[in-house]
């Protein structure tokens, strides 16, 4: 299989159908938060037979810890009726998947305030940019749309330390404009979701008055 063989080291429940993946680093892998990774894997049971590539499945992965160390982290939002997530949701630590990447020109680098919009999984990427900013010293205000918030304990420590998380239900398109618009100059700009959300955000930002072109918008298709 193509890519880099990896232990996953843990999965956990981090929000209602949503977990955590904590993966080994490879050698001289490095990422910035925002970048995302390319992850293979042969989601069925072929243990006595060989693999070929019509058994690989590959999806990309957004980091959503705030660094790479020992390990690192993705977030994964569980579509139950998808490949690969519901696979991924039922790993219990110690299976090798492949990863390719990192990839990606949305990054932070540590150097500014940040608006981080999320939907869904989303977060991931979102929180860990909020953390790295308040590591770095720097301001962070996160935006986060979803009826069963995840990481719950980790946007409450980002408010502890002074963050503002404005946590909006899934239908609450105006509620999301209206955070956009009164957060639009407080920092660097960044959506993370699928589809519809991003183009919500991108709307939102243009009708505030903003350029969505200035804003560092990833869209999870
Ligand atoms: C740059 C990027 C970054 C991403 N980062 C993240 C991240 O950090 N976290 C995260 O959770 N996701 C992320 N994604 C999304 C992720 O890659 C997967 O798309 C997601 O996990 C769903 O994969 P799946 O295999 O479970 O579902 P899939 O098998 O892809 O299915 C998704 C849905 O489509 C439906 N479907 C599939 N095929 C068809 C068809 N032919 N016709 C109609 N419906 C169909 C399925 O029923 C299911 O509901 C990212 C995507 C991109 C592009």
């Amino acid at each position: 299989m193509e890519g880099t063989p990896v232990t996953v080291e843990s999965v956990r429940e981090v929000g209602p159908g949503t977990v955590a993946l904590e993966l080994e680093t490879p050698d001289g892998f490095d990422a910035a938060p925002g970048q995302f990774v390319l992850l293979r894997a042969v989601p069925w049971d072929v243990a006595d037979e060989e693999v070929d590539d019509d058994d690989v499945v590959m999806r990309h992965y957004t980091l959503s810890s705030p660094a790479v160390d020992e390990t690192f982290e993705l977030t994964v939002g569980i579509d139950p009726d998808g490949d690969l997530s519901p696979w991924l949701a039922d790993l219990e630590g110690g299976e090798i998947v492949h990863i390719e990447g990192p990839f990606g020109t949305i990054t932070y680098e540590r150097d500014t305030d940040v608006v981080a919009a999320a939907g869904g999984p989303g977060v991931g990427p979102a929180v860990a940019i909020a953390e790295a900013a308040h590591e770095s010293g720097h301001g962070a205000v996160v935006i986060y749309q979803d009826d069963e918030p995840a990481h719950r304990d980790r946007l409450e420590t980002l408010e502890e330390a002074g963050a503002n998380v404005v946590l909006l239900e899934s239908d609450d398109d105006d509620g999301l404009a209206d955070a956009i618009e009164t957060h639009l100059e407080d920092g660097q700009l960044y959506a993370f979701g699928f589809e519809s959300f991003v183009t919500t955000v991108a709307d939102a930002i243009e009708d505030a008055g903003g350029d969505p072109d200035e804003a560092l918008i990833e869209n999870f298709g």
